[in-house]
């Protein structure tokens, strides 16, 4: 496994697997790795010749009063992991390397951006945006493998690929689950013992509204209510949204039809938490 930290070094080496017709699977990340993780990682290798893992604490997506500085950075333990796994590369670029002096450029993906956790976290999916157009163009991977745990990314990522004409094919992989349903995620370890047990209510929340459905409650304002009377009954968590959007376009719907994506985001503490799942009706 090489890591490399230097733009020169990572294109060298792909060149040499390019010339060589391999293809290349990509997994970007702000390491602190998990399974959620892991799973991409395990998908990008089984597909592609060479998996290349990025991993950058992205500043520009975090807001000023975020967990930036404090976000886990555990290098030793995520090589470890990627080493396990057989990856071929780590792309581990430096603030300095990502964003020098004079860098002044964005990626902004117009609309998509302000809905949902935009509207709480704002210039957050430019900062994504913008960070990923400079690592696809730096690495240029035949495909990229992102989490359906970050549902509005992965249609902003989306977006970003095709507006831009990059090419790069974008491969969503499910979300991977702790045993009582929690999403896994990095901020998990923020989460004090008792917040802990009451965060899989968010995942519980989101089946309950699944399964009405499938009995056949097609109202979203209904759905909706059920999801956020859930979370407040039996938690503590502070609902920023719960939203059933359209899941290419993520417009609001008022009826449950098509591909749908039931959303929520909630705060216990300073700690904040997004989950989804994906319905398909015919
Ligand atoms: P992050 O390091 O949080 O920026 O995540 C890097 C990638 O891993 C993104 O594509 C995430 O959607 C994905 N990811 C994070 N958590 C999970 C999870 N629990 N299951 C599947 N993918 C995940």
């Amino acid at each position: 496994m090489i890591i490399t930290t230097t733009i020169t070094q990572v294109q060298a080496q792909l060149s040499l697997a390019r010339k060589k017709n391999k293809t290349i699977g990509f997994v970007p990340t702000m390491g602190a790795l998990h399974e959620g993780h892991l799973s991409l990682l395990r998908r990008a290798k089984k597909e592609n010749k060479i998996c290349v893992l990025s991993i950058f604490v992205n500043p520009t997506q975090f807001g000023p009063t975020e967990d930036f500085t404090k976000y886990p950075r555990e290098k030793k333990n995520d090589v470890l992991l990627a080493k396990k796994e057989n990856i071929d590369i780590i792309f581990y670029p430096s603030e300095k390397l990502m964003y020098p002096p004079g860098y002044l450029t964005t990626v902004e993906i117009k609309n998509l951006s302000d809905v949902l956790c935009g509207r709480f976290r704002p210039g957050h999916f430019t900062g994504v945006a913008t960070v990923v157009a400079k690592l696809l163009n730096i690495l240029r991977p035949d495909t990229m493998y992102l989490g359906q745990k970050d549902a509005q990314q992965c249609v902003i990522l989306k977006r970003l690929v095709q507006d831009l004409n990059f090419a790069t094919k974008v491969f969503l992989c499910p979300t991977i689950r702790e045993p009582d349903g929690l999403a896994m995620s990095s901020r998990n370890k923020y989460l004090s013992i008792a917040e802990r047990k009451e965060a899989s209510v968010l995942y519980r929340s989101l089946c309950l509204a699944r399964d009405e459905i499938q009995h056949g409650i097609r109202n979203a304002t209904r759905i909706r209510y059920l999801i956020e009377q859930n979370i407040r009954t039996l938690s503590h968590g502070k609902i920023d949204y719960v939203a059933s959007v359209d899941a290419e376009n993520l417009m609001p719907l008022n009826e449950i039809k098509g591909n749908v994506l039931l959303m929520v985001a909630a705060r216990w503490g300073q700690t904040r938490l997004i989950d989804n799942i994906r319905i398909t009706l015919k």
